[in-house]
């Protein structure tokens, strides 16, 4: 496969390395329930459960009125809002209309000019849902699809179908959504080169402003896991991943869509302001079981544990079970890690300015050594991935991390 060694540094880069930087944050609510576990899923939620819905928005609502007691936010500016999951679909408009006017109430800004984004799982969420949420504030929507072939969704254990996923795109752009992303997997079960080329093709004809494409991984403590442990898993072979990723990037090509992270694409303006703040290293203030806040490098997890989270917010006890001081090092060196996964890299001159650390003189022969393996390069000042470095980014990840 031919990877061309040329990364086009995006017009809006500018933009792009503005956000995170000091002064701004995000802020992030995890609702950790979806309707049952997908087959691959590692990440913590629990079985959609209506009895806790109350008790964790009341929780989380909760938490928000007091992190404005600690008057971390009040000389810096939200920019962002993010329900991720977990599904948040799951809840009612009202309930994510609540916690998002909470937000509002407590941390300020505007909502017209912030990114206010919702994860949404097809067959989740009807019309009138979405239509609330776009009035409710929401501006933004990622809608995840995964594949859009009906044999490939129920071997992961998706709940929807194609047509599900098709009828909810189109419902959220007449519920006035201008700003639609997409989730997609590759290397699925089953699936085949040209099933995927279709669930591509068919993806980028419904006009995302926003795409995410992900390998599917195997992850401990999953029945993926299991099922690959016997040897029964049918998955594509290393080939025909490669070719899958080859056709994505050929065909992201002639879209409007731009490759600005290792698997995020979106149409020039519309790259994701939230998950750019993160791959900056920026600030940002998570809310729910399981979330991280990381406050001025000051890094903060939460209970992983919907009942106790819950039960500790009602009795007023504390909900944190891990806080960290990273060193100015370790901050730099996460930062380097992280803002690598953009296309268009980190700039040599900020990081400077940042942690007073030189990356160039840091990094010594490590840097060199990648360099001349055509993995990374200098450009305009950033360091950055090339074409065969993005390909090969775990690689050159833990020789820098
Ligand atoms: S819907 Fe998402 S978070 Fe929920 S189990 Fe499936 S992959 Fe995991």
């Amino acid at each position: 496969m031919s990877v061309p060694n040329f990364v086009p540094v995006l017009a809006e880069q500018r933009s792009l390395a503005g956000a995170g930087q000091a002064g701004t944050y995000g802020v992030y609510i995890h609702v950790p329930f979806c309707v049952r576990k997908c087959s691959y899923c590692s990440f913590y939620s629990v079985p959609e459960s209506g009895e806790w819905f109350d008790l964790y928005v009341n929780a989380v609502h909760e938490l928000i009125e007091l992190e404005a007691l600690s008057k971390w936010g009040l000389e810096r500016r939200v920019e962002t809002i993010f329900f991720g999951g977990g599904t948040p679909s799951v809840l009612a408009p009202k309930q994510l209309n609540h916690l998002l006017q909470q937000c509002g109430r407590v941390f300020g800004g505007t909502f017209e000019e912030m990114e206010i984004s919702i994860e949404v799982n097809p067959a989740t969420i009807d019309y009138d849902g979405l239509v609330r949420l776009r009035r409710g504030g929401f501006n933004r929507i990622s809608i995840g699809v995964q594949s859009l072939d009906d044999g490939e969704l129920e071997r992961i254990g998706r709940l929807h179908t194609a047509a599900d996923a098709l009828a909810t795109v189109s419902r959220a752009r007449k519920a006035g959504f201008a700003n639609l992303s997409l989730d997609l997997m590759y290397g699925l079960p089953g699936q085949g080169v040209a099933s995927w080329q279709q669930t591509l093709d068919q993806a980028l004809a419904l006009k995302p402003d926003h795409l995410s494409m992900y390998e599917l991984t195997i992850e401990p403590e999953t029945p993926f896991f299991v099922l690959a442990g016997q040897g029964v898993l049918d998955l594509p072979g290393e080939d025909e991943v490669l070719t899958m990723m080859d056709y994505t990037r050929r065909t992201i090509e002639q879209s409007r869509l731009q490759r600005y992270e290792i698997s995020n694409y979106a149409r020039p303006g519309y790259e994701c302001r939230h998950n750019v703040n993160y791959w900056n290293n920026g600030s940002y203030l998570g809310f729910g079981p399981g979330a991280v806040t990381c406050k001025s490098g000051r890094r903060i997890t939460m209970l992983a544990d919907v009942e106790q989270f819950c039960r500790h917010v009602r009795a007023r006890q504390s909900v944190i079970v891990d806080e960290e001081e990273l060193t100015t090092e370790e901050r730099f060196r996460e930062t380097v890690i992280m803002g690598l996964r953009m296309t268009g890299g980190v700039a040599l001159n900020a990081l400077e300015t940042r942690f007073g650390i030189n990356p160039i003189v840091y990094y010594g022969e490590s840097l060199d050594h990648l360099m001349q393996q055509g993995l990374v390069e200098i450009h305009q000042g950033r360091l950055r991935l090339t074409g065969q470095g993005l390909l090969l980014a775990n690689t050159v990840m833990s020789e820098l991390v």
